[in-house]
Parts: C-alpha cells; structure tokens; sequence
C-alpha cells in the first residue's frame, strides 16, 4: 500500500496555486502576497516630532538663554513658514517639523513664561525628530510574494499607501456528504441514523483555514444522487466529499465519479485512520475522498487537504508545521500502517507536553475535539514511553 508520505508529494504535486487576483488590501488578511509589494511613499512623509514639546533649530541655540514661542505645529495642522534664531513653536508628537527646526525638547524639560521657552536640561541637536524615509523610502520593498497578509502586514501596506493588492484567492472549497443514514444537525436520527457531523467538522476547518466551504448536500448512496452532487460540486477549486469510499456495497462515490471522466490518482494509503482515502482529478480539479468515520475524515483532511489547500492558497511551506514536545504518557500501537494519533500540545513546566486522547476509535468524535495537533506514530513502532521526546504535526 501507498506510503504516506509518498502520498502526500503525489497531492502537493498536483495541485497548483489558484490564479491570483486583485482586491482591497482592507479585504485580504489571511490571504498570500502574489506579488512583491513597493511603498508607495516615504515614511514619515516629513520631518516630525517624536515628542509632545517644542520645535527648536538645535544648532543656533545658546544653551540657558530663553527663547521666543511664535506658533505651533500640530498632527494634521503643520505650521507654514520659518523658524529663525532664537524662536521656537510648540509641537504635537506626529507633527510635521516647521523649516528652520530640526530639534525637538519634551515638553517636561521645559517651562514656559510670558511667551519665552526655558530649557532646562542639555540639548543635542537632531534630538526626538522622526525623519522623512527613516522607516522606509518611497519604492522600497516591503513584503515579498509568498508572504501571508495578516495585521501587521496589513497595516505596513496601509502606512505605505499599498491600497490594492495581487494575492491568490480564497480556495473554495465544495463538500459532498455521502450516506442514506446522515440526517441533518437539528433533526433527531432514527434507528440506524447519524448526524451529518462531517460536514460541521469540514466547514468549520476550512473557515479556519481562511477557505470558503460551499455545502452541496447529502448524496444518497446510489449513484445517480452521487452524480448530481459531483456535477454540482465541480466549480470549486477542491471537491471533497465524505463517505462511501471503502469496500462495501454501499460505497459507490468512485462509480459515480467514472461517469464524470474522473482521473484516480491513487486509492488507499497505507496510514490509521483513513486508509480508504481515494485522490484524483475531476477535469482540471483535485478531488479527495475522505473515509466516512469522523476521526478519519478528520485526520484525512489535516494530513492531505490541508497542505493541498496551502500550496493553493500560495503559502511557500505547505507542509504541516512540526514541533517537538514530551509524551505525558505511555503509546500503544499496534499495525504495519502509519498512525495518526489526536493530542494536544501545550507549554507546561517550560517545555511542550503531548497529551494523546483516548477515544482514538475511527467511528468516534471525541477525540478530535481539544486537539491542536496530531502525532504521527511510524508504522512498526509499537509503544512510545512517558518522557520520550516526540514530534507532532500541529494543527493551527
Ligand atoms: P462510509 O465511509 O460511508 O462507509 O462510512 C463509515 C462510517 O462513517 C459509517 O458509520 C457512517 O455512518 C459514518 N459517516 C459517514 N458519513 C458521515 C458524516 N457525514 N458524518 C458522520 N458520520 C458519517
Ligand atoms: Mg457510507
């Protein structure tokens, strides 16, 4: 059977990165740059102060001697004309430097009486002035393609008058459930029925993801329902569906997906849980069928839909992120597959700590819930002691 990670190199490597677009930089946090972005300007724009006081010109000022206070200069209210020798304005901090100052004194170092400035503490000349382009010059790269938008991204391109921007799109992402026994959230199942709780688990994630889900409904398990779903779901840029995958009677998702000229990439991955996950293209477009049972759907999504979606959201790294962290507890595993195992990773006792749940059954939802991260336990590796130093991959 197909190993994982050779699994995993056949979905990176054939998914593309969307075509970008061009929107509002307000819109786009959580998207990725597609193109370098310049500073449209210098920043600051001009001379001005760093300090709520006074504007003076350092270099003709004759330390103890008073000067005259003619104006001032507020943030968004520059003072025009000149400043001589022996004058001096009050300034805001943010306010543009008037010609003639370059020096700026605080405000607490200074008394002001009948109109004259006194200083009380030495003066360098240049003190407590921003200059124009001391951040950045006007052309200056800012953020390189690859980079992921997020606040303070948004807000070096907000500064720097960057108001478009070129990113690779949100992916859409369409969900197929699959199964005569799902019901929706709401209803309450009969015997033999089960809620619809993949499609809450999937549209959630991939919200979290920054993906759109675009629910097309539950495919009965014939499949002339399956092939209207497929023909509905093949506009997004990712077609997922849920179920009906294995090798039972009533798994007939890849009957119906050969009406739909459906190329299978592989079926089947050498991994626990999730090993009937089936991968192909539907046209131009990656479809990943994800086993049915919740913690494999699940872990099937994390470990392949998740990097895929990276690679097409533009993200340079679209692997899993990794980190290392001590197991509070004993592992058992038994099998020749890979196994994913649901934990959670938290900082105690100035380390990471991996805590693997119990109710690690396919069929079950427990486990998924509190868990930020998944540990991949090697196929062949039957026990894991407390203490043992371990990777995970995470999951936020
Ligand atoms: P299947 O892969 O279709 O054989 O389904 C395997 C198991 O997962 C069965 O017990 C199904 O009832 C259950 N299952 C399938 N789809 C869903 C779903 N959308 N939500 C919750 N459980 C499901
Ligand atoms: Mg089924």
């Amino acid at each position: 059977m197909l190993p994982y990670d050779e699994a995993l190199q056949i979905v990176l490597n054939t998914v593309k990165p969307l075509t970008p677009c061009e929107m509002p930089t307000a819109d786009a946090g959580g998207l990725v740059l597609a193109e370098d972005a310049l500073a449209q300007w210098d920043m600051p724009l001009c001379d001005n102060s760093a300090m709520d006081g006074y504007a003076i010109a350092g270099e003709s000022y004759t330390p103890g001697s008073p000067l005259e206070i003619i104006g001032a200069s507020y943030a968004g209210h520059p003072l025009s004309g000149t400043i001589l020798a022996g004058q001096s304005i009050r300034i805001t901090t943010g306010a543009a430097l008037p010609k003639g100052t370059d020096t700026v004194i605080p405000l607490e170092d200074t008394e002001e009486e009948h109109g004259q400035l006194h200083i009380q503490v030495p003066v360098t000349s240049g003190q407590h002035v921003r200059y124009q382009g001391e951040e950045f010059k006007s052309g200056q790269l800012l953020l390189q393609t690859g980079t992921m938008l997020q606040a303070g991204e948004i807000s070096l391109l907000a500064c720097a008058g960057v108001a478009r921007v070129k990113v690779y799109p949100r992916p859409r992402v369409s969900i197929i459930s699959t199964g005569d026994e799902l019901v929706e959230l709401g209803e309450k199942p009969g015997p033999g029925q089960i809620i619809n709780s993949n499609l809450h688990f999937l549209t959630t994630r991939l919200r979290e993801c920054g993906c759109e889900p675009v629910w097309i409904g539950i495919g009965k398990d014939n499949t002339d329902s399956l092939d209207k779903c497929i023909a509905q779901a093949m506009d997004a840029d990712l077609v997922l569906s849920t179920g009906g995958v294995s090798v039972g009677e009533k798994d007939q998702v890849q009957d119906a997906l050969a009406n739909h000229s459906f190329e299978k990439i592989f079926w089947k991955v050498a991994i626990k849980p999730g090993k009937p996950v089936l991968f192909g293209l539907l046209g131009e477009k990656p479809f990943l069928g994800l086993p049915g049972n919740p913690a494999a759907t699940a872990a099937t999504f994390e470990v392949f839909a998740r990097p895929a979606l990276k690679k097409m959201a533009g993200h340079r790294d679209d692997h899993l992120q990794k980190r290392n962290g001590i197991l509070t507890g004993q592992v058992k595993n038994k099998g020749d597959r890979q196994r994913f195992l649901w934990c959670r990773l938290e900082w105690r006792n100035d380390q990471y700590e991996v805590t693997v749940q119990s109710h690690q059954g396919s069929g079950q939802n427990l486990s998924i819930q509190g868990s930020n991260a998944l540990l991949a336990v090697p196929a062949g590796t039957a026990q894991m002691d407390q203490g043992k130093r371990v990777e995970v991959l995470l999951l936020e």
